[in-house]
């Protein structure tokens, strides 16, 4: 890949440079993607060996050891000792390919099974994550996941060829989900309406090269500079920036397959063109839906803060920037800070940009007046959580410290932003089983007479 500013560093979470089509020109092909993160992955006993010595030589390489389930009709006891050994290998960062493969059907079901499962047990005793080839076979593939899988380790449906509800149960196995550039396809409708269900933090794309080159060089060898192809496929479908797309699926691959963990938070960070401020981690609700507490991650950005920021902090961490919208918010709720929601507010309106307040909409609940009138002038939108249509069921997914008042304070909050803001939101996060949304709808548009807006279940940011 051409190091260009513009060009965002990308993760190819399944790649074949150890395939012979590259025997020629790998280390000038190498030396063009030093800036990606590159998961080599095995497809026999010689390409397990080629995957960790390019490993070896890269360090931004990594490989997979296993053997694709075309090619187990011939695999021995000693192919499985192999595998078991370099899983151990540190550069060996998951096994496979493995999985089931009904479209060629070089190999009888019966022993692509057989194989699976043994793959499926390597990968637990070395505790790494598992790389699964599904074609035509999802039906028999799950009830084996669901048995012998585990999601502690993790692992991913590669080169994901099913709709979004294949997606969705694939995501409740614990599977991360990995997109390739066949979801550039024009008629691959059914991807990139399974890309648009699975939850950032289980995304991943892949180039599979060299084979499945994306739409723009169908039919010619592929490699990992094209995965950007397939990146911008996947980000549109989101409604993301191809940056935002890179910066997460760089983020989940490192997570899943490096076991790296951000060692530093973000207090200001960036999603499409808007700057989220990380205002607090505190919070009055504990949300079924949030992720604050597990895995306080948006869109691969770490919020994780270990000391909440002063507002001269995060002035100066905005710095010079001039966003579309300033959007005061955090893992948590930023009304808690009011003094210092209002001074970076302040602040941002004196630069003459856009604020909008992201809440819980217990404001006037926590902090025991009404804030409202002190926040005109410093907010122009005001974007309330409401997700529920009654108190119970608010209780019952929200868990609000104060089960009494919270949702009563939250709707007299939408009202009076409702007569005293420019503009008032109201969401809810969606679908979630027992919460009827028409309900949720009706509330917000006919009885608060706000705008109403559903999130995607899972969709942060
Ligand atoms: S109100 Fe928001 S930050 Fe608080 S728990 Fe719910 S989703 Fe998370």
């Amino acid at each position: 890949m051409e190091k260009s500013a513009r060009v965002p560093r990308f993760a190819d979470s399944h790649a074949h440079l150890n395939n012979r089509d590259f025997d020629g020109d790998i280390h000038e092909v190498a030396a063009r993607l030093t800036d990606h993160l590159i998961l080599n992955v095995a497809y026999d006993i010689p390409s397990a060996h080629g995957a960790v010595a390019l490993a070896e030589r890269y360090p931004n390489m990594y490989a997979a050891a296993g053997v694709h389930p075309n090619d187990v009709e011939k695999i021995s006891e000693a192919d499985y000792q192999t595998i078991a050994t370099l899983a151990r290998h540190p550069r060996v960062v998951a096994i496979g390919e493995t999985g089931l493969d009904y479209f060629r059907h070089r190999t009888g079901a019966d022993e692509q099974k057989a194989a699976l499962r043994r793959h499926l047990k390597i990968a637990r005793e070395a505790k790494k994550p598992i790389i699964i080839h599904c074609r035509d076979a999802f039906a028999d593939i799950i009830p084996i996941l669901k048995k012998e899988f585990d999601p502690a380790i993790g692992g991913v449906m590669h080169c994901f060829s099913e709709g979004p509800k294949e997606a969705e149960e694939s995501i409740k196995l614990g599977m991360h989900v990995s997109f390739a550039g066949n979801i550039t396809y024009p008629k691959a409708q059914n991807l990139r309406d399974a890309a648009k269900v699975v939850p950032p933090e289980k995304l991943l794309i892949e180039t599979d090269c060299p084979f499945l080159a994306p739409q723009k060089k169908r039919g010619k060898r592929n490699d990992p500079s094209l995965i950007i192809e397939t990146a911008k496929t996947v980000a549109d479908v989101r409604g993301v920036t191809l940056e935002d797309l890179a910066r997460l699926t760089c983020r989940n691959f490192e997570k899943l397959f490096l076991g790296i963990q951000p060692k530093q938070a973000e207090i200001v960070y960036k999603i499409r063109n808007s700057l989220y401020v990380n205002v607090t981690r505190e919070c009055s609700n504990v949300c079924d839906f949030c992720p604050r507490l597990e895995n306080p991650t948006v869109q691969g950005h770490y919020l994780g803060i270990d000391k909440e920021p002063s507002a001269a902090e995060i002035i100066a961490a905005i710095g010079g920037q001039r966003p579309d919208e300033v959007v005061l918010c955090g893992f948590g709720e930023p009304t808690i800070r009011l003094d210092v929601v209002k001074a970076v507010a302040a602040e941002m309106k004196r630069r003459g940009l856009k604020v909008r307040l992201n809440t819980n909409g217990q404001g006037n609940l926590l902090n025991k007046r009404d804030i409202v009138p002190e926040l005109a002038g410093l907010i122009d939108t005001v974007s309330i959580s409401l997700n529920a249509p009654d108190q119970a069921t608010y209780n019952r997914i929200c868990h609000p410290q104060n089960k009494l008042n919270a949702f009563p304070a939250l709707i007299a909050f939408v009202e009076r932003c409702r007569d005293t803001l420019p503009e008032t939101v109201v969401s809810a996060v969606g679908p979630i089983e027992g919460v009827d949304m028409d309900n949720v709808r009706r509330l917000a548009e006919e009885t608060l007479r706000v705008k109403f807006r559903l999130r995607q279940f899972n969709m942060v940011g």
